[in-house]
């Protein structure tokens, strides 16, 4: 008999199994609004130029093929840190950041993970917002952390539920981890406004709880990676100590070469590099070394002063771009004559809206109308473009009068 005669069929990725029932879709008109990736206004995947033109310039340098130290080079730990952080981030000028190359975004959360399951001192539970990226549960979980929850996101309003919020982390032991997402919540699009992260570290502060950032899409909510960066920014002054996933996939279109960095920030130069030391075990055990080639091209824009602001302006575009879809899609709805508050388009932010759509208006949505979503009523953005927002928004109106 088979040794594996018994592993159980898993199921299907939630939002993968969306794609694939919009490639069987034969109407014309269909849309996918299941993917997280960013699309130009013709409906296609974006290379940025500066991205194309650190790819060239990388590749004319002929540069060898050896391994990567095992955190990454040097430079981009430092410029990936000044961009998270701020170049006259205190902290950063002490050496007090141990930062390592990750797997992108994923790979990031993961070692942050399993630091956590073998260094944290206190309670080996992270909350996480309800809801959250769906990855972040089992990523944690897989590396042996309990997970929990505490509101985040109110249906009635579409909103940020600020009370049920404060109310939950208020009550969350002393000593645990809590996970934060840095900016452009993913699936809700809803963050917190800079007063309420004010209050929000206030709070964290008095009870003794470890901030964990996960920034995955820094410069593409606001269009602007500072201001994208201040609830990061504004932790760190007031509280002194957190960690934080990175990844480039986003706001530079690195998908799938798999860039990001793990980072955290101590009170002690000393600590930081035994800190240091026992991410590198970590690694080691897990791939030994990080990827070269992305780690370049993010390495070439951040180091050179005109293709990092021709590269600002790029994300900034993104941004624009997906911040006029929002409002288009807002006024299309209004248009068609639906008198349903549509605020939430607008004022929530990054890839994502929450539409607030059932699951019964989902599945009309997707048989009758051929737009394709997930159960939760989260829309991609990046997926309507000037071209389809007209049929979307008759599509909605259709499913929600
Ligand atoms: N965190 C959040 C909140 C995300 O939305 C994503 C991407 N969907 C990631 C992390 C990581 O993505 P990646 O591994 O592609 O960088």
């Amino acid at each position: 008999s088979s040794w594996f005669a018994d592993v159980p069929m898993g199921p299907p990725d939630a939002i993968l199994g969306v794609t694939e029932a919009f490639k069987k879709d034969s109407n014309t008109n269909k849309i996918n609004l299941g993917v997280g990736a960013y699309r130009d206004d013709d409906g296609k995947p974006y290379v940025l130029p500066s991205v194309r033109e650190a790819d060239e310039r990388v590749l004319n340098k002929n540069l060898d093929k050896e391994y990567a130290p095992i955190v990454g080079a040097p430079d981009f730990g430092r410029l990936t840190a000044e961009l998270a952080y701020g170049e006259d981030c205190p902290q950063l000028k002490d050496n007090l950041v141990s930062i390592v190359q990750g797997i992108s975004g994923t790979g990031s959360l993961r070692i942050g993970a399993a630091f956590f399951k073998n260094f944290f001192p206190g309670e080996k539970t992270i909350y996480v917002p309800t809801p959250t990226w769906g990855n972040h549960i089992p990523i944690c979980k897989h590396a042996g952390l309990d997970v929990k929850h505490y509101r985040y996101y109110d249906p009635n309003t579409c909103g940020f539920d600020f009370k049920g919020a404060l109310e939950d982390i208020n009550n969350i032991p002393s000593n645990s981890i809590i996970l934060l997402h840095a900016c452009a919540h993913n699936p809700t699009g809803v963050d917190p406004k800079p007063e309420q992260w004010k209050e929000l570290a206030a709070v964290v502060k008095a009870k003794k709880l470890y901030p964990f950032f996960d920034m995955a899409y820094q410069g593409f909510a606001s269009g602007n990676t500072t201001q994208d960066a201040f609830a990061v920014r504004y932790f760190l002054k007031e509280i002194g100590q957190l960690c934080l996933a990175q990844s480039f996939a986003k706001n530079m279109g690195l998908y799938g070469e798999r860039v990001g960095a793990f980072s955290i920030v101590s009170a002690d130069k000393e600590e930081a590099s035994r800190i240091t030391s026992q991410l590198k075990i970590l690694i080691r055990a897990f791939y030994s070394s990080p990827p070269i080639h992305g780690a370049r091209i993010v390495q070439e824009i951040l180091s050179d002063s005109k293709l990092k602001a021709q590269w600002l302006n790029e994300v900034k575009g993104m941004a624009d771009r997906i911040i006029s879809v929002r409002q288009s899609l807002k006024d299309n709805l209004k248009k068609e004559g639906s008198s349903k508050p549509w605020n939430h388009i607008t004022d929530q932010i990054g890839m994502f809206c929450y539409t607030g759509l059932n699951a019964t208006q989902v599945e009309k949505l997707t048989k009758e109308h051929s737009v394709y979503l997930t159960k939760d009523g989260r829309i991609s953005m990046a997926g309507v473009t000037s071209k389809n927002v007209g049929y979307l928004a008759k599509s909605i109106h259709a499913v929600t009068k």
